[in-house]
């Protein structure tokens, strides 16, 4: 099932194939020809004692050499070329396959599982698509082709050598097997080494202001020498197998070498006769290197495979209708109706929430963390489905859009902004791609950040950093607000936007913010309530759903829970 599914991704590659294996199929023949053709030079030929013949035919040698040269070049090239090109469609598949995932794909994978498909995993089945059923079919074509011939040319010598190969077989592939695992170990210590690398690279504030640099070096030091023995040890194997291989080679050289010198003697085999069997074995060998090497590099490259496409098999569980509609600008009435929801089916988050929120409007959610807060509002954008009731916007079920359309009139600005590696200037214009140079300035400028990158000596073409290291939270925020000037979403999403900001910078982001709620429907995650002073609607969430809502000063009046919020914050 899966070796069917493996040959699917050479249909588009079907011609580079066809030439690549035909060409190997061709480097082939001429190998086993080769010994065939030195055999009749020396003896028939060379007894002739005619010099033109022999120009001649040597000049036809040439030629075949040229040919054989170029095809095993082809072979070479397009080979790599075909597994190269198997393994950036089968990378370009998985990128997009990953990019159409839900947030519950992300809850639940891990992102260093993903890059070990994207890297590790695809490599070796690059490999194994090259190598695999090029080296398979050829190999087995010239071990059986050689042995055709030799048999062909004297049964008892090739018995001999017969009773040597298994021998032969067992070493090369115990050697492959060895070898591997050696590699495996140095990989796997390169592993920690780049870990250690990466750790103490992104750590490196912590590390210096524990002054720990000594103590990183140390254990630096540590991995590093255990990979270098593990290298060692690699090299240490390869060597032995590369010189045991030769020594059996020449061994078998020896016996065939003294035994064919006996059957000389006897009559039975002529000068030409032996040199070729001599050459015969050198055919031999590489065969069996290719097949033992593929026993090693199948399951690799298949369970490589096998992972690869577990992760394409998971179906995106957040799709299109057929009959979705793609929605226009909306106006931002949003209607919860007895929607249930919950992470896991049997673990609700929501039982029946009921809510109205009318366009334009600007609601403040509060209630203690963990209540469901983050989770009302991650529903709007369908970033999850909701397991019972509907929830609409301007009366239409937000399943019947498009999620394009849906999460295009939708704006979300959380505590943690995450920014690209780049400028401030590619980072806003994330929120608008195409979007014009005034537009851009225009969003920056409502977002009250033009006076800080007009400080900047490179402006909006200032790299900020590896996910913008080099900005301030406030300024994060602030570039995050600029993001959605540009989107200018009818429905905006504020989750404890300014939370982790000090109250001096919450209170000049706070104009920004308002700004930007303007005449949009706006949701307000916050936990200092002085922000919310201003919403139309105060709405308290506790765990056991929606408890309290109403105007902030009229929630204050009913002395409920928000009244308590109120008065244990004000008090500090
Ligand atoms: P709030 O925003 O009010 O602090 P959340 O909506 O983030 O609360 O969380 C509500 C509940 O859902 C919590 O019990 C939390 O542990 C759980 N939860 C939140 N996000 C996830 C998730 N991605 N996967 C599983 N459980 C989650
Ligand atoms: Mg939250």
């Amino acid at each position: 099932m899966r070796l069917k599914q493996f040959f699917q991704y050479y249909k588009p590659h079907k011609r580079l194939f066809v030439i690549d294996f035909s060409s190997a199929v061709f480097v082939a023949i001429l190998e086993l020809a080769f010994p065939v053709a030195v055999q009749w030079f020396i003896d028939d030929l060379l007894p002739s004692g005619n010099w033109g013949t022999i120009t001649t035919v040597s000049f036809l040698l040439l030629i075949v050499f040229l040919l054989s040269t170029f095809l095993q070049y082809i072979v070479s090239y397009l080979g790599h070329k075909l597994g190269i090109n198997i393994e950036t469609d089968m990378r370009e598949e998985l990128f997009t396959h990953v990019q159409r995932q839900s947030f519950r794909f992300f809850d639940n994978t891990k992102t260093g599982h993903i890059m070990s498909r994207v890297t590790n995993d695809l490599f070796d089945i690059g490999e194994l698509a090259h190598h695999g059923p090029e080296d398979f079919f050829i190999a087995i074509m010239t071990f059986f082709g050689a042995f055709g011939i030799m048999f062909w040319i004297n049964p008892k010598l090739a018995l001999v050598t017969l009773i040597v190969i298994p021998f032969l077989i067992w070493l090369i592939t115990y050697c492959n097997i060895k070898m591997n695992q050696t590699w495996g170990n140095m990989y796997s210590k390169i592993a920690d080494v780049n870990g250690r690398v990466e750790d103490s690279v992104s750590g490196a504030r912590v590390v210096q202001s524990f002054t720990n640099e000594e103590f990183e070096i140390e254990r630096f030091k540590t991995d590093n020498d255990r990979f270098r023995l593990a290298k060692l040890i690699a090299y240490k194997v390869m060597a032995a197998t590369h010189s045991s291989i030769y020594m059996m080679t020449r061994l078998l050289t020896l016996v065939v070498l003294v035994y064919g010198a006996w059957l000389n003697f006897q009559g039975e085999l002529s000068y030409g006769e032996l040199v070729s069997f001599v050459l015969f074995l050198n055919v031999l060998i590489k065969p069996i290197d290719k097949i033992s090497a593929l026993l090693e590099l199948y399951p690799k490259g298949m369970a490589g495979f096998s992972r690869f496409r577990d992760l394409i098999d998971q179906a995106p569980d957040i799709n299109d209708r057929k009959d979705a509609v793609a929605v226009e600008k909306l106006n931002g009435d949003i209607s919860f109706n007895n929607v249930h929801f919950g992470y896991d089916n049997n673990k609700p988050v929501l039982s029946g929430i009921d809510l109205n929120l009318r366009a334009g409007e600007t609601v403040a959610f509060v209630g203690p963390s963990g209540a469901g807060k983050t989770t009302i509002c991650s529903l709007i954008p369908r970033f999850y489905d909701i397991q019972q009731g509907s929830i609409t916007i301007d009366g239409m079920d937000i399943r019947d859009m498009t999620k394009h359309s849906l999460r295009s009139q939708i704006g979300i600005v959380q505590q943690d902004v995450f920014l690209f590696t780049g400028t401030i200037r590619e980072n806003i214009a994330y929120g608008k791609r195409h979007a014009s140079e005034e537009e851009i300035l225009a969003a920056a400028k409502k977002a009250h950040l033009e006076d800080f990158v007009q400080k900047l000596p490179q402006g909006y073409d200032t790299q900020i950093g590896e996910r913008g290291l080099k900005l301030s939270g406030g300024q994060k925020q602030r570039l995050a607000i600029a993001r959605m000037f540009l989107k200018n979403p009818p429905i905006l999403i504020l989750d404890e936007a300014t939370s982790a900001l000090d109250t001096q910078t919450e209170r000049v982001i706070q104009d920004a913010l308002a700004e930007l709620a303007e005449n949009r429907t706006t949701l307000i995650i916050a936990h200092r309530l002085a922000t919310i002073r201003d919403a139309d609607r105060v709405i308290v969430v506790t765990e056991d759903g929606i408890a309290e809502q109403g105007g902030y000063t009229e929630l204050l009046e009913t002395d409920g829970i928000f009244a308590n919020l109120h008065r244990l914050q004000f008090q500090q």
